[in-house]
């Protein structure tokens, strides 16, 4: 019987392990199918982790965690983590290859991964110019223009964000109507370097060995095509979160979620299901920072010393 199970290998679940061991539980199992590191390692430069010193990649920022979390006596197994279910006051997990682990805590830490939007040169240009993160990588187009594509929250906020910073912004949206707040419709229509290219599909981003040259979009109604000048291409349709683990067999989740699937969590980071919590990405309300998982991880950890008492 583990202590405590956690499932997914990124900031929050290693910082869960790193605090879970460090505070005296003794059989922790990280659940992680692919290397520990999570979806950052696939940045290429990160700046805003606190303390981190110079720029580095995401792959190096997380290279030490996981020695860290083993020193002090975080398990790891390379399994991925397809159900988990309530026995009594325990947890059963089940591997994809039907493996069987029993716990008496899960935390679940599987994160989410942007949404691709599926148009030509995206795949080939993402992390040459092709960015879902406008946080981590509009500083690199300060002065410059840039796209977005999208017309939610995340896009409307992060063409608000990086047009502060941005020359301008072209915020480009297959419809000509919004599903973001009022108020985020609002700042977006009242900033003056944003151009609202609406009513558009996106042909292709185009580019040579140097990255992204621009951004081809055609026009639904009229069939113009129009190409913009951007190093620069954020997309944000949306993000897939990964809560597969905790749909059971009758079709509902083991614990309460939101609308877009993502757990419902306090300040502590607990399900409505005793010993079972959630941290990072995955969890409502996420800030969607390396630093902010690593905090619900710790915060969840705490609890969990506590909870098995
Ligand atoms: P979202 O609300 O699902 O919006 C995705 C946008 O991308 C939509 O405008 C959609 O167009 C467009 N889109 C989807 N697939 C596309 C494709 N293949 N090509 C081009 N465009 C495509 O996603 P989100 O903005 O990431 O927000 C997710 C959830 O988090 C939402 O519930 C949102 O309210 C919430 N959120 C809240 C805040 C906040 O409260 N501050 C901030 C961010 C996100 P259509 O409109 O035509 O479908």
């Amino acid at each position: 019987m583990l202590d405590l199970a956690i499932i997914g290998g990124g900031p929050a679940g290693l910082t869960a392990g790193l605090y879970a061991t460090r505070g005296g539980l003794n059989n922790v199992v990280m659940f992680e199918m692919g290397m520990p590191g999570g979806q950052i390692t696939g940045s290429s430069e990160i700046e805003n982790y606190p303390g981190q010193g110079p720029v580095m990649s995401g792959m190096d920022l997380m290279a030490s965690w996981p020695e860290q979390c083993q020193k002090f006596g975080l398990k790891h197994e390379m399994a991925e983590i397809s159900k988990v279910e309530k026995i009594g006051d325990n947890f059963k997990l089940v591997t994809s290859d039907n493996k069987e682990f029993e716990a008496r805590s899960v935390l679940i830490a599987t994160g989410s991964v942007p949404r691709r939007a599926g148009f030509k040169g995206e795949n080939e240009f993402f992390g040459r110019g092709v960015s879902t993160c406008a946080t981590c990588d509009g500083f690199f187009y300060r002065g410059k223009e840039v796209a977005v594509i999208g017309g939610g929250d995340s896009a409307l906020e992060e063409a608000y964000y990086l047009s502060k910073m941005c020359k301008k912004v072209y915020l480009v949206h297959r419809r000509d109507t919004y599903r973001a707040a009022p108020s985020t419709i609002a700042h977006v229509k009242n900033t003056e370097n944003i151009e609202e290219v609406t009513n558009v599909s996106v042909e292709e981003v185009f580019g040579d060995a140097s990255g992204v040259l621009g951004l081809r979009v055609k026009c639904n109604k009229t069939g113009e095509v129009r190409e913009l000048p951007t190093p620069g291409v954020f997309v944000f349709v949306g993000r897939n979160v990964l809560n597969a683990p905790l749909k059971q067999a009758d079709g509902t989740f083991l614990c309460n979620m939101s609308e877009n699937g993502e757990v419902i969590v306090d300040l502590k980071m607990r399900t409505n299901v005793k010993g079972l919590y959630a941290a990072g990405d995955i969890r409502i309300d996420a800030a969607k920072q390396v630093v902010c998982a690593a905090a619900d991880g710790a915060t969840a950890a705490v609890d969990i010393i506590e909870y098995l008492g």
